[in-house]
């Protein structure tokens, strides 16, 4: 999948705007290793959510994400998972189902949503603090 993905909810979510804004990340770290940038942060206090990107920060790069809550296990990891685009595949092996996502539409949940446009909206600051590695 691709971060655009992440970006824009598609008509039949446009109610969970609402719900994205309500998120708060901390914890930020964002780490370059080789050509990804590992990014890491906890949702709501709660919650895990890792997204890996391939290159630069770009709407159409390669990512990889992760969150540990009961709606990306339930409702998004599966067709994440048959996009080959879950970071850690082997937790979903036997809770993952395509009956709640029932659209089959590839994206995250709230809290992936949150942090990868804030990912996006910040991507000037971030390259340059990895301003001489990444190309
Ligand atoms: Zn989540």
């Amino acid at each position: 999948m691709i971060l655009q993905q992440l970006l824009y909810l598609p008509a039949y979510y446009k109610n969970r705007q609402e719900a994205v804004n309500t998120v708060m990340l901390s914890n930020l770290n964002i780490e370059k290793k080789e050509n990804q940038l590992i990014c890491n942060c906890i949702a709501n206090r709660k919650y895990q959510v890792s997204i890996i990107i391939n290159g630069r920060i770009q709407s159409s790069s390669e990512i990889m994400i992760d969150c540990t809550c009961e709606s990306f296990k339930y409702e998004f990891a599966y067709t994440v998972g048959r996009d080959k685009s879950l970071i850690y595949p082997n937790r979903y092996l036997k809770t993952i189902s395509k009956d709640k996502n029932k659209f089959l539409h590839l994206t995250g949940c709230k809290h992936l949503i949150k942090f990868g446009s804030y990912i996006f909206a910040n991507k000037i600051k971030i390259e340059r603090s990895f301003n001489n590695v990444i190309k």
